[in-house]
């Protein structure tokens, strides 16, 4: 604008106000004027253009949002106002659950649609002064500005993943769509963007392990949680090579004889920096990464093995029963490994405890798995039982052999209607056949109370804590002299 006005606007005034010109100037001076115009032309084209390109540069073109640059731009924004306001803001990473499904299926032009679509029930969801953007494939990120506190943005959200939820036609093919959701605020989760944005993607990822469709708000442990899970992560890669684990046996005791008749492989897992890492810190790590496959055959092999060592001890008749995750029964070759790996000794002698999250899906397929496991000689418990879902109904279709109580039904034998539910399940149990073991018990008077109601067997600190094989076999010999 400048140079046009230097060079062209200045000096035709100035030529234009030299009265004594001649005619054939007169002509110079049009032309003069049509350049600057055609130049105010260009000029306003040009910036024209301009915001087109900002704008295309902050949307994102497929579901008109804006895009994760000017995300970056509107945090910052959002963090100055708020800031000088003493005010809260909200951020939530979006992240839909089964888009990967839905393109799988239906391909990208209706995965496209449904980006749109769920676009559009995010924007419906939020206030004028909130932002939405697009994070990225089935990724958003809202900003919700001025929040007095947690229960509003609750309210909100849930109003947002109610509008997700709802089942909607496309093409002839109904849609069902969950999101996870995770919240940091400012400026307790953060005061720049990207620790708001980093705290909020790990509770959406805390969401998403919790079972999907949920929404979770950061915290700090979240964060230790988060380091501790990656530092696991990273032990498992080498732990089975490095020789790391360790199985611990702890006894199950006949109460009417009290006498051990079995005992349960509990693993251990030691690392050399920290020392020894509980199985409920890195079984779930281990199931989410698929180390789990290769860490469950070593504990078989390594329990037939103690089998084939107790062979010709006193403890021949001891059975071993082993925990198996539901992601080892997904494994095609679940059975044939099996039958491999315990080729050696009396299958009799192995049990298999199992937890009902077992038939949570391919229900079917799975009892076909047992049959045909039992076939060969193993037995089944289920385990944990009493603390999961519809766990009659499993009774009921599982050829079990033995049911393992939970130890919280033990821990609370002493409160009266507690009793009575345990002596109803005991009871149940029993009357479908099967060997009840109560888990957990700690003292005599536990005991005693499970002798009354006639449960057949017990495992817990009351006898001993799970032990190393050795000490297994010391304390066997010292209470069986
Ligand atoms: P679980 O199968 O229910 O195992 C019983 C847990 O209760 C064991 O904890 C055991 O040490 C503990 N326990 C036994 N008696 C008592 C008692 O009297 N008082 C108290 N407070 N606790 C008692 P552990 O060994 O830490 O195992 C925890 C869970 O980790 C197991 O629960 C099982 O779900 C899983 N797990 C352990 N070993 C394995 C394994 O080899 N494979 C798989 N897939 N999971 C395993
Ligand atoms: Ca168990
Ligand atoms: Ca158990």
């Amino acid at each position: 604008w400048m140079i046009i006005e230097k060079n062209i606007i200045f000096p035709l005034s100035f030529i234009k106000n030299l009265n004594f010109l001649k005619e054939d100037r007169k002509f110079l001076i049009k032309e003069l004027e049509d350049i600057k115009n055609a130049l105010f032309k260009a000029f306003y084209k040009v910036k024209e253009e301009k915001e087109k390109i900002k704008e295309l540069s902050t949307k994102d073109p497929l579901s008109n949002l804006y895009n994760r640059f000017s995300l970056v731009d509107f945090t910052d924004f959002f963090i100055k106002t708020h800031k000088r306001q003493n005010e809260k803001f909200a951020l939530l990473f979006i992240d839909l659950d089964n888009f990967k499904d839905v393109n799988d299926e239906f391909g990208h032009d209706t995965g496209d649609e449904v980006i749109k679509y769920i676009s559009k029930k995010i924007s419906d969801s939020i206030r004028t002064n909130d932002i939405v953007a697009r994070f990225g494939g089935d990724e958003f990120v809202v900003l919700l500005s001025h929040i007095k506190d947690e229960s509003y943005v609750t309210h909100i959200i849930k109003r947002m993943q109610e509008n997700i939820n709802r089942p909607f036609r496309l093409n002839e093919i109904n849609i069902y769509i969950t999101a996870s959701i995770g919240i940091s605020i400012f400026p307790k989760d953060g005061k720049d963007y990207t620790t708001l944005l980093k705290n909020a993607d790990i509770a959406m990822y805390n969401s998403k392990e919790l079972g999907r469709n949920r929404y979770y708000f950061f915290t700090p442990e979240l964060n230790d949680m988060t380091k501790e899970r990656f530092y696991i992560l990273n032990l498992l890669e080498e732990a089975l090579e490095k020789g790391y684990y360790e199985l611990y046996y702890q006894p199950k005791v006949d109460i009417k004889t009290n006498k051990i008749v079995s005992c349960e492989a509990l693993i251990r897992l030691n690392d050399p920096k920290t020392g020894m890492i509980p199985p409920d810190k890195f079984i779930s790590v281990a199931e989410k990464s698929g180390h789990i496959n290769s860490i469950g055959k070593w504990i078989i092999k390594e329990a037939v093995s103690q089998i084939k060592k107790w062979e010709n001890t006193n403890l021949k008749n001891i059975r071993i029963s082993v925990n198996i995750s539901p992601i080892q029964m997904e494994d095609k070759e679940f059975i044939k490994d099996i039958r491999k790996l315990t080729y050696k000794v009396d299958r009799k002698k192995i049990d298999f405890e199992i937890t009902e999250s077992l038939f949570l899906d391919n229900i079917d397929e799975k009892i076909k798995i047992i049959q045909s496991l039992k076939e060969l000689g193993f037995t089944f418990s289920l385990d944990d039982f009493g603390t999961g879902y519809s766990s009659l109904s499993y009774l009921k279709k599982i050829p079990f052999d033995y049911v393992k109580i939970d130890k919280i039904f033990v821990d609370d034998i002493d409160d009266g209607k507690n009793y009575l539910f345990l002596s109803s399940i005991i009871d149940i149990s029993k009357r479908f056949g099967y060997i009840t073991i109560a888990e957990g018990v700690e003292n005599i008077s536990q005991l005693e109370k499970l002798k009354n109601l006639n449960c057949d067997q017990y495992q817990g600190y009351l006898c001993s804590k799970p032990l190393k094989a050795d000490d297994f076999e010391a304390f066997f010999n010292s209470r069986h002299l």
